[in-house]
């Protein structure tokens, strides 16, 4: 079984409808977080135990996909000390986690000297395509998203076949296309309806326009679009993708469970 719960898909900031980035994938024995966006703590604890969490994958360190990992980190280490589970982030973002730590450890609190460093287990995600990780017996490999900070696009294979994709954060780019190939859900950025070439090439973003191209260039079975600027470019966002894209199409509206 693989699942996928949207806690928050809002770019930026939370919404009235849920928390910025955050997704579940859930197996037979746990969940697994995706992204720690704002909010996704509260989210999760409205939802789930924490005791069911498996590990964390961060796809890049901007705020609005990893700020709740001190959230998460204060709550792992405080009031009493919980498990440790992997923490999963994208090669080369060792010491932005480390300045994290820095800015907001508690010195005089042992167990909250360097509140991410002592809940999580750190584990580098080589953006290659190829190396194989596991959380949660799910199996998943990190491409090399195109994005102003390193960013991973992801690709899960539960056992017995069932793949689910994400883009994170990128601008359009053949190993995003590679990471969703064939996907039985791609959980795409659409960030924008329209943009500049700056947004989309030098930064690193896409319209709905192109998450649709870039899911029939897949093959993706089922799109799901995320980050938007607002909610209130849901509608117009999947008309937009369903320009490029015949396959299924739906909003990651917070809540829902694929
Ligand atoms: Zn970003």
């Amino acid at each position: 079984m693989l699942e996928l719960e949207i806690l928050g898909s809002n770019a930026t900031a939370p919404t009235r409808e849920g928390p910025a980035s955050s997704y579940l994938l859930r197996t037979e024995t746990g969940v697994v977080l995706v992204d720690a966006g704002p909010g996704s703590l509260l989210a999760y604890c409205a939802r789930h135990d924490l005791a069911d969490l498996r590990g964390i994958v961060v796809t890049h360190m901007h705020a609005d996909h990893s700020l709740d990992l001190m959230a998460w980190a204060y709550r792992w280490t405080f009031p009493e000390v919980l498990p440790r589970v992997p923490l999963f982030f994208p090669e080369g973002e060792r010491e932005r986690l480390a300045a994290f730590d820095a800015v907001f450890g508690i010195p005089t609190l042992p167990t909250m000297n360097s509140p991410i460093a002592q809940s999580w287990d750190l584990r580098e995600m080589p953006r290659d395509g190829t190396t194989v990780h596991t959380v949660d017996g799910v199996a998943f490999r990190s491409y090399a998203a195109h994005h102003s900070v390193p960013s991973a696009a992801l690709r899960f294979e539960a056992p017995g076949g069932r793949t689910v994709a994400f883009s994170s954060d990128t601008g359009y780019c053949e190993p995003v296309v590679e990471a969703a190939r064939d996907a039985d859900l791609f959980v795409c950025e659409a960030t924008y309806l329209e943009a500049d070439e700056q947004a989309l090439h030098g930064h690193g973003h896409l319209t709905a326009r192109l998450a649709g191209a870039l899911a029939a260039e897949a093959d993706a079975r089922h799109l799901v679009l995320t980050h938007f600027a607002s909610p209130a470019l849901w509608d117009e966002g999947r008309a937009h993708a369903a320009s490029g894209y015949s396959g299924k199409i739906s909003v990651a509206v917070p809540g829902t469970v694929f």
